[in-house]
């Protein structure tokens, strides 16, 4: 087990499609989980933020996510999670990432989504999310397709140095009431 450097925005890891993992009891998964585990605690402690690491935050371009909820007592590791459902609302979040720990990024998410996964003993888990639960984990597995919540900016003035939002909002504010989605389609109509 060991603590490792988080990869930063730059570097060409994070954007790499991670592979699905064959043998998630296999002893290599559990050695990338662990070390995921360790830096995820060494990192809430230096930033005092943080919920979730993705492999590749950490050089490995494998399909594993750790999540460390403290308040809901979530503690996870997901082997090739993937989200097989998402609701009808969308919410704004303010998010942020250990791979570029200055800036906040406005992003939509789903409000609700089902994430399947595996554990560790390769055992099949299905996980109905709502919120900040739900936005977390589409985060974690972007960063398995390679993509960053920079990405997904949204609106106008989407990016802000965390401080300088912290001077102006509450934290609160990080996330928006859900509202149902606006279909595409619809909104090009009406348009024209
Ligand atoms: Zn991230």
């Amino acid at each position: 087990m060991a603590i490792r450097r988080i990869r930063q925005l730059g570097d060409p890891v994070l954007r790499a499609r991670c592979q699905p993992v064959e043998r998630p009891a296999s002893a290599a998964v559990r050695l990338v989980a662990d070390d995921l585990r360790d830096t995820l605690k060494a990192a809430k402690k230096q930033y005092g933020m943080g919920r979730a690491l993705a492999a590749p935050q950490i050089g490995a371009p494998v399909r594993v996510v750790v999540v460390d909820v403290e308040g809901a007592k979530q503690r996870m590791t997901m082997v090739n999670p993937e989200v097989t459902d998402v609701g009808s609302e969308d919410f704004e979040v303010w998010d942020d990432c250990f791979s570029f720990p200055d800036l906040l990024v406005r992003v939509n998410r789903a409000y609700r989504i089902t994430v399947s996964y595996l554990d560790l003993r390769g055992k099949p888990h299905s996980l109905e999310c709502v919120g900040p639960m739900a936005e977390l984990l589409q985060h974690e597995i972007d960063h398995l397709d390679g993509i960053l919540a920079l990405d997904r900016a949204a609106g106008n003035d989407p990016f802000a140095y965390r401080d300088e939002w912290a001077k102006l909002h509450d934290p609160q504010e990080r996330y928006s009431p859900p509202r149902l989605r606006e279909a595409p389609d619809e909104a090009l109509v009406s348009s024209s």
